[in-house]
């Protein structure tokens, strides 16, 4: 959870270069922080659509991959990869993520998907300590779903309330 996500960060996308830009095959980003000058030269790339016309591409100079945006922190140019950045819906997927786990739990008991439902007995043939194991990791995986999902309604419900106040 303590991953930063895309949007938290200054990003350049390459759309944003002007033609004369491009023609260089190459780009160079100036800006100070606090006081200290920094210089990026970041090289470009192009490959050709399907229907004509070209992509233009940044290549991240740690890993070369060939990315539409790059990230500024830390006084380092990257791609999103190279900062580990999650994307925003990435993170909102977490809750999502933990309910199927705690499905496939509830599969492997045999007490059908749905955290809402109430817990079934010790599936027939299964050892008391399998059975024990596979319990535990279901009530923490459910606290954890339990957690997140109220996580997500309060930043449903800031939204929403951000969204009243401006009707
Ligand atoms: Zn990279």
């Amino acid at each position: 959870m303590s991953k930063r996500t895309t949007s938290s960060v200054t990003s350049i996308n390459v759309k944003t270069l002007g033609a004369a830009d491009r023609v260089h095959g190459s780009v160079r980003f100036r800006y100070t922080i606090a006081g200290k000058y920094i210089e990026h030269t970041v090289q470009l790339a192009q490959t050709a659509c399907h229907y004509g016309g070209v992509r233009h591409w940044f290549r991240c100079g740690y890993c070369s991959r060939c990315v539409g945006v790059l990230y500024l922190s830390g006084g380092q140019c990257a791609c999103r990869h190279c900062f580990k950045l999650a994307y925003k819906s990435e993170r909102e997927n977490d809750t999502y993520r933990l309910y199927r786990k705690a499905d496939k739990i509830r599969e492997r008991l045999g007490w059908g998907a749905g955290v809402a439902l109430p817990d079934g007995a010790k599936p027939k043939g299964m050892h008391w300590k399998t059975f024990y194991r596979i319990k535990a990791q279901h009530d923490a995986t459910v606290r954890r779903v339990f957690g997140s999902t109220a996580q997500w309604c309060d930043k449903i419900t800031s939204r929403l309330q951000r969204i009243d106040s401006k009707i």
